[in-house]
């Protein structure tokens, strides 16, 4: 599949782009989210016309969708998440774009739907941002952020896998994800609810885990919290992640936790991207199963100096205290720890180009 010929891109020209005017002045504080281009990219596949035949780079608007399409039904959807960064030379970055690539081919195959050529991924990420340059944010904390995603667009009823999707990337211009950096979030520990189970979808970026954490999530708002932690499903003792972020747990031994990838987690490139940097700070990363109970005993006894989520949306946001319950416990000074710091200015510099790529992380377009 994934050698499959890809399609040359048509291009449709938009006939009303944004003014400039209007568009700097909405890039002014483009919030997240809530702002969206001109154009987008979307590719068609059909099973029975050779798979994915037809791609089209045009003006972004609604789609029309037969009312017995596969996913309003039974849910084949995944997506991706990634941002494109304004570099101070006026070059325009992409950070791991391969890796959101693969990742979105291992989500397709948990979802039974087939897979999109990297090449053609790679190559819609690039003809987007391009032609909507002028639309990456340059306001600090600012970045384009690109949603690919795909679903089942074949009318019918019967539950098998689809035989028709529509792949679609589109991309919102967003601010800062915290307007005041990053402050240290409260999380709400879900005990009534769990979000993935060994051999469910919960490493795979599908839009069924995201509804399915909607109610937790608003228990955890209703209880003054900023996300959710998710225990595992078994035993529902040990921490997993947050409903879209990952979590390292940070020792005053030089060492470092986050929960291993054994398929109910979602393994996030920025995830990937902080144990490589933090094992080059000095820090020993173990990827090992870490308890509430152990988390709470450490936070108490100071042991534990800090945790932080991450993930492409927030970057890295230090968790300062934890509800659980009726009992709730402070990490550290309950504020931003200094790893949480350090290591996203490492993080934002290379996607920024102020701290060089080591690593080749970095794509120019
Ligand atoms: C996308 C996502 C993450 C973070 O992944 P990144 O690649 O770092 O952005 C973490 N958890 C969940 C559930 C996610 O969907």
């Amino acid at each position: 599949m994934a050698d499959a010929p890809t399609p040359d891109f048509e291009h449709v020209p938009h006939p009303a782009p944004t003014p400039d005017a209007a568009r700097d002045e909405a890039l002014k504080d483009p919030g997240f989210g809530t702002l969206f281009t001109d154009h987008m990219v979307v590719v068609d596949y059909d099973a029975d016309k050779g798979g994915w035949h037809q791609a089209v780079l045009g003006p972004r608007g609604p789609i029309t969708l037969d009312p017995a399409a596969a996913v309003l039904h039974y849910a084949q959807e995944i997506f991706e998440g990634m941002k494109a960064y304004q570099q101070e030379d006026g070059a325009i970055a992409l950070f791991r774009p391969d890796a959101n690539a693969r990742r979105f081919n291992d989500s397709a195959r948990r979802m039974a739907m087939p897979e999109l050529p990297e090449a053609l991924f790679l190559d819609s990420i690039r003809q987007l941002v391009a032609v909507d340059r002028k639309w990456v944010p340059t306001i600090p904390g600012g970045a384009l952020y690109l949603r690919p995603f795909m679903f089942a667009s074949e009318a019918f009823l019967g539950v098998r896998p689809a035989r028709q999707y529509k792949y679609i990337l589109i991309a919102s211009p967003v601010g800062g994800y915290f307007k005041s950096g990053a402050p240290a979030v409260k999380i709400w520990v879900a005990r009534d609810y769990v979000r993935a189970a060994k051999g469910g979808t919960g490493a795979a970026k599908t839009g069924g885990n995201y509804a399915a954490s909607l109610v937790p999530q608003a228990q955890a708002t209703a209880k003054g919290c900023d996300q959710v932690v998710f225990l595992d499903a078994v035993e529902r003792k040990w921490v997993e992640e947050l409903g879209g972020m990952n979590l390292f747990f940070v020792f005053d031994d030089g060492s470092v936790v986050t929960p291993p990838l054994t398929g109910t987690i979602l393994p996030g490139i920025t995830r990937d991207s902080l144990i490589q940097l933090l094992c080059e700070e000095g820090l020993t990363v173990r990827e090992e199963p870490y308890s509430i109970e152990q988390w709470r005993d450490d936070a108490q006894s100071g042991r534990l100096l800090e945790t932080m989520a991450c993930g492409t949306a927030a970057v890295v946001t230090p968790v300062g205290t934890v509800l659980d319950g009726d009992t709730e416990f402070t990490i550290g000074s309950g504020g931003p720890g200094q790893l949480a710091t350090k290591i996203r200015n490492r993080l934002v510099g290379v996607q920024k180009g102020t701290i060089a790529d080591t690593h080749g992380w970095v794509t120019h377009i």
